[in-house]
């Protein structure tokens, strides 16, 4: 079955407007893989819905644009992304109100950071109507892969790699951008237990540290393994410089509650992925009467209000995660410890943003974009 929607394509930014006629060529699987599976409780990331998302870029545009059925993709062993790297992803969660309506949380920000991400790169920038248009056309056709479980979710990955067939090292001339759907329930559900690291980087100024790139996340993992040998679950990491400046929590932006005051990294040295509900959670703690302050913070400081007793909360933030309770930070052989039944900002924020989700509360900031 082919399905042409023609869409509208404008480059606001050289004041010209184009028409463009994007055909998305709609393959439906046959029977539907949900037959066999409970969605409440899966792991994360494991399970995949009955479609995806394929998207070319050859000659300097993108083509081939096609919903199918979920499946392995043929690749050539001089496949560039897989030799030099070029590949980038964005992580985004669909949900479903109590009337059964789908909505994707703020997309339009996950589109401008894969873009972001795209130009530090060195590949083609995907057009919004392929991004915002495919992702939800593709959750249109697999809605009931959301589950309706509270904190459970359907987490949409967007992902574009270099595909030139031609091992030397240079921007390749070709790109597949995909779309997949994974149902999900709970991550990290359980309070960590943080490692603050000292010897391994993940991001310097200069780096790539602000961008959603592959190898960013392959180059954590030994810091990650090492934590876990020592009993932690994740990795506090520090400036490249001092390590004195904190920077992100594994996977996650990180706030500090001291006390009434909240306080994240800033963005200014590009060290940080600028997470959308990072952003989230600093509109709804100002709204919470907490002043935030975009600023940085170093390890002395968190340990001075540790012992002074103002520090209160420590959390991270992410798509994957929402909100994540620390309950041990360890800095050289000084041990925090938080008695996070007692935490008041993180759990509220957490059922807030939860709340806004899965529409038991309002979306006065227009964070919901219906499928
Ligand atoms: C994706 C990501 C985050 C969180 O960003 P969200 O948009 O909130 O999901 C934070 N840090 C890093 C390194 C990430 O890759």
């Amino acid at each position: 079955m082919g399905v042409s929607v023609f869409l509208f394509l404008c480059t606001s930014n050289l004041n010209i407007f184009m028409i463009a006629a994007t055909d998305i060529l709609v393959t439906k699987s046959g029977r539907s893989k949900l037959q066999d599976l409970n969605l409440d409780n899966l792991p994360f990331g494991r399970y995949f819905s009955d479609h995806m998302l394929e998207a070319d870029y050859e000659n300097g545009s993108w083509r081939n644009i096609e919903i199918k059925p979920y499946q392995p993709l043929l690749l050539s062993p001089s496949l560039a992304a897989l030799h030099y790297g070029q590949a980038i992803f964005e992580g985004i969660k669909a949900y479903k109100d109590r009337q059964g309506n789908a909505f994707i949380f703020r997309p339009q920000d996950n589109f401008r950071r894969f873009n972001i991400s795209a130009e530090r790169m060195q590949m083609p920038t995907v057009p919004e109507e392929l991004f915002m248009e495919g992702m939800r056309k593709l959750v249109e056709i697999d809605k009931n892969w959301i589950p309706s479980r509270e904190d459970h979710s359907l987490y949409i990955r967007p992902f574009m790699f270099s595909s030139d067939e031609l091992i030397g090292v240079r921007p390749s001339d070709n790109y597949k951008f995909m779309i997949i759907l994974s149902p999900t329930g709970p991550y990290y559900a359980a309070p960590m237990r943080i490692y603050v690291e000292e010897r391994y980087v993940r991001a310097a100024p200069g780096g790539v540290g602000y961008a959603k790139a592959a190898g960013n996340y392959g180059a954590a993992m030994l810091a990650t393994a090492e934590a876990k040998k020592k009993g932690y679950d994740q990795v506090l990491w520090t400036d490249a410089v001092e390590h004195k400046y904190v920077q992100e929590i594994g996977t996650m932006n990180v706030f500090f509650i001291i006390g009434n005051k909240a306080i994240t990294p800033d963005l200014e040295q590009e060290t940080i992925l600028e997470g959308v509900t990072r952003q989230s959670v600093i509109t709804l703690l100002k709204e919470m009467g907490l002043s935030v302050e975009e600023r940085q913070l170093s390890i002395d400081e968190i340990t001075d209000a540790y012992k002074s007793g103002s520090l209160l909360e420590v959390f991270g933030t992410g798509t994957a995660a929402t909100i994540s309770l620390i309950k041990e930070l360890r800095y050289k052989d000084f041990v925090m410890q938080f008695d996070v039944e007692k935490w008041k900002t993180a759990p509220t924020l957490k059922k807030w943003l939860t709340d806004i989700r899965e529409g038991r509360r309002e979306d006065k900031y227009g964070w919901m974009v219906k499928v």
